[in-house]
């Protein structure tokens, strides 16, 4: 959860808002690419398959932006966007477990796009340690509170196996992060003022998986698996 940028500051913005946000700044910088300057709010919910009047009441949280009967100005919802989205800033990233999953994440470009930078890496392998990835240097994960003071950290994303992820995120938190995106499959509750985030693909392959279930049982459809 956020707080709106304007109106009553106790009314706290939902995180699936705050998600939509960013699905819309995408799809307005596609249009901005192909040299459109403004967009109805039918035509960018359309394109997001989400009902105009959730667009509405989405950007409605932080104020006015369109002009009734001429849409919104791109450039101007980009920008409004990604300031509400923290994106006129530059966040600085670790990775701790440097692993196949946090190697894949180290090169995936969106994590290095407007916004964000990996600024540094993390783990206990002595033979990883010291060594270096995509340019960057993994170091010692106990070095973590020196090494976020002097690169800037702010965001800790969480790649290590399931029963070094509570340790890990609390080395993070006592060394100023508070946000975290943890993948590992195990929860990790963070203390007032920090926010911490839960990815799970499984989770959501199991949601397409009782989609797939309840397609057969309640429709009739009939869908080849193997047993
Ligand atoms: P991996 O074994 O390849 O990598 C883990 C890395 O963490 C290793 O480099 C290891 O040395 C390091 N490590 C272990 N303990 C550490 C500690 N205390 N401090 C610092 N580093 C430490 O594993 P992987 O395949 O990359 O998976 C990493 C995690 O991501 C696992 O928890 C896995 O279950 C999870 N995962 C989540 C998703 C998802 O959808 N969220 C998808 C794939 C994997």
């Amino acid at each position: 959860m956020v707080k709106p940028a304007m109106g009553d500051s106790e009314k706290r913005v939902p995180q699936v808002t705050v998600k939509r946000l960013s699905r819309y700044l995408r799809a307005l910088e596609r249009f901005q690419e192909r040299g459109r300057e403004t967009i109805s709010s039918e035509e960018l919910a359309d394109e997001l398959h989400v009902k105009p009047s959730q667009l509405r009441k989405d950007l409605a949280y932080f104020g006015e932006f369109g002009t009734r009967g001429m849409g919104y100005g791109i450039a101007r919802l980009s920008e409004e966007l990604r300031r509400i989205l923290g994106l006129h800033r530059q966040w600085g990233i670790a990775i701790i477990g440097v692993g196949n999953l946090g190697t894949a994440l180290l090169r995936y470009k969106g994590l290095n796009e407007k916004g964000f930078r990996v600024a540094a890496l993390f783990d206990d392998d002595p033979e990883k340690v010291g060594s270096s990835r995509s340019g960057i240097r993994i170091h010692h994960v106990d070095e973590l509170p020196e090494i976020v003071r002097e690169k800037n950290i702010q965001i800790a994303i969480i790649t290590v196996p399931a029963p070094a992820a509570r340790y890990t995120a609390d080395i993070a938190v006592k060394a100023g992060i508070r946000a975290i995106l943890n993948f590992a499959p195990v929860s990790v509750k963070a203390p007032p003022g920090v926010e911490c985030l839960q990815v799970d693909i499984t989770a959501d392959l199991k949601v397409l998986s009782h989609f797939l279930v309840t397609l057969e049982e309640m429709k009739g459809v009939e869908i080849a698996h193997e047993e």
